[in-house]
């Protein structure tokens, strides 16, 4: 069976769970898990996205900045090429001029020595509107002219580098730049040289003008790049001018820093990222090269100004994804803190539901199961995991021994709810416990199990499916499971017979009544007892209820003869000593049989006529049985009517009583009469007590009927004169039960009438079963001042041992012997015989049924003393009986008649 898995571990089951999920169960894994991965992955995501953006910012900031800067590169080189044109024009002109002019370095000192030609210079750089001066010098470097004084000072410049170059190279720039000591004042300055070749490009002298690195500062001071430093530099790396100034600077080679070369293998420009040589802090820096002179301009920046900006923008960004990680984190908190209530709660709910859980997944693992699961079955936590697989589970239980089949076949049965078909089932475990397993399906693979532990219910079920076929009293089968095991042997039948018989327990009812229900109880038991005890294994017994049992014998050629072997058995086993409680009680019961299939179509039909054959024994006198015939539907049919007419009867008061007179055979006077009961049905007239008495008597219905009749007597017997007795018949029924000579008293006791007045009438029945309870009642009822009579004396047994169990007052001779007793000498002599036995014993006799004037006279001679009959009188209704015993006329029967 399939057990599931929630997770009932005995403690942290989730920690479990998760803990195994790391160890590679991702497919597995549950809901935090995966929050927790989403909001992480989202985190990494708003970190990757700001350290991206952040950096951006800054390569855009510093792109920014270098572009500023190589913008600014470009105007000033622009700016310098034009500037320095501008300063140089008049060298130009005059170096053109001259070496257009002259052919020789005679002739450049002949016209510089000339006046005029100072005066020139000076109108020339006085029309520029420059303030530098210029100055000629010869082929020899030695000052020949200037603009600003005449004659001019010697000064001989052949130590400069541009001096040198010039002489020596022939065909290179006819411009140099220089920053140099002045020799003319102090301090450095820049000077522009400008070389005087001869046509033959002969060199003739050349001509410089001067501008002090101060100007150029001022003037790139006046440019104003913020915070940006700007310089001038020699293409051979000096640097000539800075701003903002650094004088110790001015004139240092930077020819080795890698912007310079940089510059150089780029065509004369370059951008880059430089370390300052004053501060030694980075720094952006650009440079450019002038196109028409050999200088370069370079400007640069400090990259922590210029990233200055960038710095608050990302603390900006940086705050901003701080804040959306926080809200992030806090969220995925919140939802793992949810999840986890949740799970707690699903887990107390899980845990602490009646029913086992296991949830498996696709691939037939154990997702969760709860405590239960693992109680129910006692499997081991240590084995039954989350990730477990189906088969090792079942195999431990298989191992545990709480697998009633085998595994295979068991996980194939799983299986079929994988497959997506829920199945339900019951099974027991090694220890006979009841489970009921429903396995569903659950969408997207898997399927869940509920396991709910159904021993109580099945017991319970069995116990009610139990007392619906067995008696609880004497744990014998019920009537319906009779007739269910009778159906089944009947549709077995092949050509044989079975016999039913249906028992009911003779005066099973005074012993309920007289000794209790308990006593009752008792005996039943050990009837059944007895019963199984004989029947064996060829025939089924059952209870039907009450004191009624049922036997059927199985299939036989010859169930009738079997039947009555078998009965003959049941009566030994009934009338043994059954020990209830204190008493020792023995049995007997009427027994009816019928034959199947001859006796009837169905069970119920077999059945019912094994009852109708019962009853007809227990009307023909019990502890007898009878074989079922079809007339006795009939006879069963009416009595049974008669009978539950008498009961309507007892109620609406259609029993009378009427009287016989009884005269004494000495006098012919009347000395009491008989009661007999009288039925008027409402339909059929008259009913003989012959025909209803015994109907009251095996109906239990005789008991009301007899003290009606008995009240009604003395009531009637009350109002005759004094000496008159009244005679009541009792039945042998009515002392099955203690209360007869209380019911008497009690009659007297209402009626006025003196106990000595009545007389009982019982047969010799009553004392034919060696009962002693009958013959203490008697006891009692003489006690009271009753007189007893022997009724029907003569018939039956007639034993005269009888007369000696109980000393009666009276002997009534039955109307048998008194009919033939004018035609026959034995009724004579047995008449004779019982008034002289009679007379031994003290006891009186009446004679029955005399009919005759004949009969009456010897009777007379026979010495009997009383008599009754149609010669006196027919039994009459009570007010005329009361008027015939009143009138004065009637004491002598004689007159009667
Ligand atoms: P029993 O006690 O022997 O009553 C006498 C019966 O003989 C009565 O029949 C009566 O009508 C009948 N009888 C009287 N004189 C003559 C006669 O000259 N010739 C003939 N052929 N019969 C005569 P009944 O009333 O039909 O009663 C029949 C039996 O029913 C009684 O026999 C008695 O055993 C029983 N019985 C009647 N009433 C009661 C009753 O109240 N209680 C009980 N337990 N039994 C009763
Ligand atoms: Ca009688
Ligand atoms: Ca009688």
């Amino acid at each position: 069976m399939s057990k599931d898995n929630t997770e009932v571990w005995p403690e942290s089951p989730l920690a479990h769970f998760n803990a195994k999920r790391r160890r590679g169960f991702l497919s597995k894994a549950g809901p935090i898990f995966w929050v927790c991965v989403c909001g992480l992955t989202v985190l990494a995501f708003i970190g990757g996205a700001t350290a991206l953006t952040v950096e951006h910012l800054r390569g855009q900031e510093l792109q920014r900045s270098r572009e500023t800067l190589q913008n600014a590169v470009r105007l000033l080189a622009r700016h310098f090429d034009q500037r320095f044109a501008d300063f140089e024009a008049v060298e130009r002109s005059l170096a053109t001029e001259l070496g257009r002019r002259i052919t020789s370095p005679d002739e450049l000192q002949k016209i510089a020595s000339d006046e005029s030609f100072h005066q020139m210079l000076r109108a020339r750089v006085n029309d520029s509107g420059d303030f530098a001066g210029v100055n000629l010098y010869d082929v020899d470097g030695n000052r020949v002219a200037s603009s600003t004084k005449w004659p001019a000072t010697p000064v001989n410049l052949s130590d400069r580098n541009y001096y040198r170059t010039f002489k020596r190279d022939h065909g290179g720039s006819p411009v140099a730049v220089e920053l140099v000591q002045s020799k003319l004042s102090p301090g450095l300055t820049i000077v522009v040289a400008r070389k005087i070749t001869g046509q033959d490009g002969q060199f003739l002298g050349f001509i410089t003008r001067s501008i002090s690195p101060d100007d150029v500062e001022r003037f790139l001071s006046s440019i104003a790049l913020p915070n940006a430093t700007v310089a001038l530099f020699h293409q051979g790396g000096t640097l000539l001018a800075r701003f903002p100034s650094v004088s110790t600077a001015l004139g240092r080679d930077f020819s080795s820093s890698p912007l310079a070369a940089q510059a150089l293998l780029n065509g004369g420009q370059a951008t880059m990222t430089v370390t300052g040589f004053l501060d030694r802090e980075e720094r952006i820096a650009s440079v450019r090269f002038l196109d028409q002179y050999p200088l370069a301009v370079s400007a640069t920046s400090k990259t922590s100004i210029v990233l200055a900006n960038w710095h608050s923008q990302a603390r900006l960004v940086l705050a901003g994804a701080g804040a959306a990680g926080a809200v992030g984190l806090v969220m995925m908190a919140s939802i793992v803190f949810c999840l986890r209530k949740q799970r707690r709660q699903l887990d107390v709910a899980v845990n602490n539901m009646k029913q086992g859980l296991v949830l498996f997944d696709q691939s037939e693992r154990l997702i969760v199961c709860n405590s239960r699961y693992l109680d129910m079955f006692g499997l081991s936590p240590e084995v039954v995991r989350p990730g477990c697989a189906l088969r090792d589970i079942i195999q431990h239980r298989s191992d545990i021994g709480s697998l009633p089949g085998g595994v295979d076949a068991y996980c194939e049965f799983i299986r079929r709810a994988k497959l997506g078909r829920a199945t339900e089932t019951l099974t027991q475990t090694g220890d006979g416990r009841w489970m009921q397993i429903i396995n569903r399906p659950v969408p997207g693979g898997g399927w869940v199990s509920t396991i709910e532990d159904v021993t109580e219910q099945r017991r319970a079920e069995e116990r009610i499916a139990r007392l619906a076929r067995y008696d609880v009293v004497t744990g014998l089968p019920n009537r319906a499971f009779f007739l269910e095991r009778l159906q089944q042997e009947l549709e077995k039948r092949v050509e044989g017979s079975l016999a039913v018989c249906f028992l009911d327990i003779d005066e099973f009812k005074s012993v309920n009544d007289s000794l209790g229900h308990h006593i009752g109880d008792e005996l039943l038991k050990s009837i059944a007892a007895a019963l199984r005890d004989c029947i064996g294994s060829e025939a089924f017994l059952a209870r039907l209820g009450g004191d009624e049992f049922a036997i059927f014998l199985r299939e036989s050629t010859d169930g009738r003869n079997r039947a009555a072997g078998l009965i003959a058995d049941l009566y030994r086993a009934l009338q043994r000593q059954h020990s209830c409680g204190p008493y020792m009680l023995s049995a007997e019961a009427s027994i009816g049989v019928a034959i199947a299939p001859k006796d009837g179509g169905t069970c119920e039909e077999i059945l019912q006529n094994a009852d109708l054959a019962m009853y007809e024994a227990k009307f023909a006198g019990k502890k007898s049985y009878r074989f079922f015939e079809p007339a006795m539907e009939k006879r069963t049919r009416e009595r049974r009517m008669l009978e539950a007419d008498l009961r309507k009867a007892l109620v609406t008061g259609e029993i009378e009583v009427y009287f016989q007179p009884i005269v004494a055979l000495s006098s012919g006077e009347i000395v009491g009469c008989e009661a007999l009961a009288r039925w008027n049905h409402p339909e059929r007239g008259f009913v003989s007590p012959n025909e209803f008495i015994p109907v009251a008597e095996q109906s239990g219905l005789i008991d009301s009927l007899g003290d009606h009749v008995l009240r009604l007597a003395c009531a009637e017997a009350a109002s005759w004169p004094a000496h008159l007795k009244v005679a009541v018949n009792i039945s042998p029924a009515q002392f099955k039960t203690f209360g007869l000579p209380l019911k008497v008293a009690s009659a007297l006791e209402k009626a006025g009438l003196l106990p000595s007045r009545l007389e009982l009438e019982i047969t010799e029945a009553i004392l034919i079963k060696d009962d002693q309870v009958a013959v203490d009642i008697l006891h009692q009822l003489r006690a009271i001042g009753v007189r007893v009579a022997l009724d029907d004396f003569g018939t039956g047994y007639s034993s005269l041992s009888y007369l000696s169990k109980f000393p009666f007052d009276k002997i009534k001779i039955d109307r048998c012997f008194i009919k033939e007793l004018s035609d026959s000498s034995r009724s004579i002599s047995i008449v004779k015989t019982i008034v002289a036995l009679a007379a031994e014993h003290k006891m009186s006799t009446t004679a029955e049924g005399v009919e005759t004037e004949r009969q009456r006279d010897l009777l007379s001679e026979l010495s009997c003393d009383e008599m009754q009959g149609f010669f006196v009188s027919r039994p009459r209704p009570a007010a005329e009986v009361r008027e015939m015993l009143t009138s004065s006329r009637m004491f002598a029967w004689t007159a009667s008649r």
